[in-house]
């Protein structure tokens, strides 16, 4: 006999689900700080498909994904998941999990009931013609995040994932050792290896902002484990200093400098020579960390509208600034000289598809990859946790949320 509902951390029987769970929601008449907009609802456990699988989670992490969510901006997620399933009036964010699997569809051949696991977060039609004829699936039409554009994710006592988004738990790691790397690491991998030619190469030098957050932290290792030299950009020492455990050869804090955001006009005779000797003096930095006059091969930039100017500046001729957000803001001017003439690329990356994230997670198997907890909170601190993300006030690496594993 299986209840309607169990409390946290109070296990049903392995393949019993009941009718309702416990989650952390947003909806639209809350979207705002996530302090407000992230609460704590009951809410009924999601049905699944042939291709689907049911995962009892143990642990979830926050990523800024779902600050974008409970902002409502750049993109109402509730209006969008509507446009799918009208009945549904709320988001369960967490694009991260690790757990048991309850349940699985009639087309599930991997995994099985019982299996621990954890979950990345690209999701795609399996018969999109795009990927079946043979193209990357996270360049896909059908391509979303899933625990952002795709709801039911992790902050709840189940989630609803596609099986081929399963992946193996780590056995040496704990729920919440597990549950933390998958986005931001995975992430990380494909922008680093899956832009040829500009993948990882011994000795490369790369510049790893935000090396202290949560894509940083797994970029430094990443670059460390390909034989490449990581210097991370951070905002105290403190965080340079963890940067330097995880294998970063320097840091720059970019407190030291004020050069930041949208660069004046190339005409303003005034303005522009003081951006300039900015972008040169941070470049300059890069060299004394390294005694070399060598610019990165690859900068990995996320921070966007802040640093993406200098980005392209101090990039290396012929290399790459791959960049998978813009958490300052969109509007990237670059002074397009330094481009062109220097034969630099700007590489767009978004998530990972299966083959990446299979990758990543091997490294973390490996016991190659450093899980980074910088803090674990309790469910009910869901909203707690991202409101320090979204203020900056975050420890360095990545914020656990115990959800069954209380
Ligand atoms: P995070 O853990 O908050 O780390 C971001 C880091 O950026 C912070 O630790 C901070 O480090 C640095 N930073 C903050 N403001 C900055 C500024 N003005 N200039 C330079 N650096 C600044 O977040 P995250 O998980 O690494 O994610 C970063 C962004 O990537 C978010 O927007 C997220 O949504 C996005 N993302 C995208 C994908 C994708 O698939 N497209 C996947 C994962 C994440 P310091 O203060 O020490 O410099």
């Amino acid at each position: 006999m299986v209840n309607e509902i169990y409390e946290l951390g109070d296990q049903p029987p392995i393949g019993s689900v009941p009718r309702l769970m416990h989650a952390q929601t947003i909806r639209q008449d809350r979207y705002g700080e996530p302090s407000v907009a992230i609460q704590h609802e009951i809410v009924p456990v999601p049905e699944i498909g042939p291709d689907e699988v049911l995962v009892y989670v143990m642990a979830s992490s926050v990523n800024y994904n779902n600050i974008w969510a409970a902002l409502g901006t750049p993109v109402d997620i509730v209006a969008q998941h509507q446009r799918a399933n009208p009945d549904i009036d709320y988001h369960i964010g967490g694009s991260d999990a690790s757990g048991i699997v309850y349940a699985v569809g009639s087309d599930v051949a991997w995994p099985k009931v019982g299996d621990r696991v954890v979950v990345h977060s690209g999701w795609w039609n399996v018969d999109d013609p795009y990927i079946l004829s043979g193209g990357d699936p996270m360049c896909a039409p059908s391509a979303r995040v899933w625990g952002y554009d795709i709801n039911w994710g992790g902050f709840a006592q189940y989630c609803k994932v596609q099986s081929h988004m399963c992946m193996p738990m780590a056995d040496h790691l704990s729920w919440e050792q597990a549950a933390v790397s998958t986005l931001d690491g995975a992430t990380a991998y494909r922008m680093l290896l899956g832009w040829p030619p500009h993948t990882v190469l011994e000795n490369d030098v790369v510049l790893v902002w935000g090396g202290a957050g949560g894509l940083g932290c797994y970029a430094i290792q990443i670059v460390k484990n390909m034989g490449g030299i990581p210097i991370a950009v951070v905002s105290d020492e403190d965080r340079g200093e963890y940067c330097m455990k995880l294998g970063a050869l320097g840091y720059i804090n970019r407190k030291n400098y004020t050069h930041w955001g949208v660069m004046p006009d190339w005409k303003d005779d005034e303005a522009y020579p003081v951006w300039l000797k900015g972008a040169r003096d941070f470049g300059r930095a890069i060299w004394d960390i390294l005694g070399d006059r060598r610019s990165p091969r690859i900068v990995f930039e996320h921070p966007g509208e802040a640093t993406m100017p200098t980005s392209v500046f101090v990039c290396d001729t012929a290399g790459m600034v791959v960049i998978c957000a813009g958490t300052t803001g969109y509007n990237a001017v670059s002074d397009l000289r330094y481009l062109w003439t220097r034969q630099k690329r700007i590489q767009g990356s978004h998530c990972a598809n299966d083959e990446q994230a299979v990758a990543f997670n091997d490294m973390v198997i490996a016991g190659q990859i450093e899980p980074c907890i910088g803090g674990v909170f309790s469910f009910d601190e869901t909203a707690k946790a991202h409101q320090m993300m979204y203020e900056g006030v975050s420890p360095p690496g990545k914020m656990a949320i115990l959800v069954n594993a209380v």
